[in-house]
């Protein structure tokens, strides 16, 4: 038998959930992500050179994840698990798209049906802002996916400040306009602050009806490109690229804070379900951002624990206890469920989805956890890894197969994969019998073509 994780949920400060009076119909979601985030790099998690007291806030005002996950480690196909609940290789979403306008193959295929369709259905004003990366064609953008307001760019990344706009396909990318509901305008703010602005407005106009916000942050992904005066107040960082990226995240804090005022001010916490996470770990080395995923092992695009092992939040005053920490792993793919559940739609049956509803796990309804097993694959199966309570076995191709009991080990250490060789062997069926249920990536992606994309 393997080891069962201890303790689910402990409430720090208060005995129980505290439920409202009245249940609340139709809760706005606010789902928060940012992109290419180190795991150490929030205040709440024990960063000491980045203050983050927006963020912090959040997560004080509710559910802290000790072991929140995504189902990918970069960037379009742990977005596209996250807004169709289901893991992205069951429909072949294994890339980053190349940026094409003209390609209709490189997107989240559109046999896929998005979660803000569903809530749209279901009664909600559904808005994205921020960072697409689900394809560029006009199948694939986010008007043709659910939102009925959108602002920002359809690519990978964006520059922040002072970049020259162009349409061409070679310089596209990274300095296309910023779109208001598929319009060109013209943001002489840096782009996170003007992201801040754009859902503090979608959250006040709002303020009547239910709402669904998808605010996709670009930051703190590269490039890095704080203003000055940031900058500057992160002079005693020596590292200057840590000085960057950290004037970058101290950015993001920021733009998340003028949102949540603005719930606030509207009247708007204690109907608003907020969670808060990062697309991936945060990327090492040379082509890095200058992030922090300590203690756990390695980054963006492996799938040891700093690969998708993530800062997690869920925040729901008067519903979900304050100052909680939730123990058992969850997943990205919980979000769909957990949303749908709250607007009081059916889940879909057409299709598997992965996730469950975290609700009753969070007021203690259900103490159990949430998942028996999680999944990743990358690259059509170069990499391959699953958790099974505390275990978690990697095998990554042409190498021997890695085994760590995360329970003790959180930074992937020991590898026990000649010591337990039953649990190795049970994890294995497990894995390969999920990787049997998968398609071949169904587009190539930015590997396929012989360009290279305008940015890293
Ligand atoms: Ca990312």
């Amino acid at each position: 038998m393997l080891k069962t994780c201890a303790l689910s949920l402990v409430l720090l400060g208060l005995g129980t959930s505290i439920l409202p009076a009245e249940p609340v119909a139709k809760p706005n979601i606010l789902l928060i992500l940012s992109d290419d985030q180190g795991y150490a790099d929030l205040g709440f998690q024990g960063c000491k050179d980045i203050p983050t007291p927006h963020l912090d806030r959040l997560a004080g005002a509710g559910i802290h994840f000790n072991n929140g996950y995504v189902t990918h480690p970069f960037c379009s196909p742990s977005r596209a698990g996250l807004l169709t609940g289901r893991y992205q290789q069951r429909f072949g979403h294994e890339q980053n798209p190349y940026y094409d306008p003209n390609d209709h193959r490189e997107g989240l295929p559109v046999t896929e049906t998005l979660l803000p369709q569903y809530l749209r259905q279901a009664g909600y004003i559904t808005g994205w802002i921020g960072k697409w990366h689900l394809g560029a064609a006009p199948e694939f953008r986010p008007q043709a996916r659910g939102f009925m307001e959108t602002f920002g760019f359809i690519g990978g990344g964006h520059h922040y400040l002072n970049w020259q706009v162009e349409t061409n396909l070679d310089g596209r990318e990274y300095n296309v306009p910023i779109e208001r509901n598929g319009v060109p305008v013209t943001v002489t703010n840096h782009l996170t602050l003007a992201f801040g602005d754009e859902g503090a407005d979608f959250v006040r106009r709002h303020r009547d009806q239910p709402w669904f916000l998808y605010l996709a942050f670009n930051a703190p992904h590269t490039p890095l490109e704080p203003t000055p005066e940031r900058l500057a107040k992160f002079k005693a960082i020596a590292d200057p690229k840590r000085r960057k990226y950290a004037a970058q995240v101290s950015l993001l804090d920021d733009a998340v804070g003028t949102v949540l005022t603005a719930l606030h001010e509207s009247g708007q916490d204690q109907r608003t379900l907020v969670f808060f996470f990062s697309d991936n770990g945060g990327p090492l080395g040379a082509t890095g951002n200058g992030s922090i995923n300590l203690p756990l092992r390695a980054g963006k695009g492996t799938v040891y624990e700093g690969g998708m092992h993530v800062p997690f939040v869920m925040s729901w005053p008067g519903t979900l206890p304050a100052g909680g920490e939730y123990n058992y792993p969850v997943s990205s793919l919980d979000v769909f469920p957990t949303a749908l559940a709250l607007a009081g739609a059916p889940m879909p049956t057409d299709k598997i989805h992965d996730g469950v509803n975290l609700l009753p796990y969070l007021t203690g309804a259900n103490t159990n956890a949430p998942h028996d097993e999680l999944f990743w694959r990358m690259n059509g199966g170069r990499q391959i890894a699953a958790r099974v309570e505390d275990f978690k076995y990697i095998h990554i191709r042409n190498q021997p197969a890695e085994l760590y009991n995360l329970g003790n080990d959180l930074s992937e250490k020991n590898d026990l994969a000649g010591v337990k060789t039953n649990e190795l062997n049970q994890l294995e069926g497990k894995v390969n019998k999920w990787n049997s249920q998968l398609i071949p990536p169904a587009f190539p992606g930015l590997a396929g073509h012989s360009k290279p994309p305008a940015e890293p």
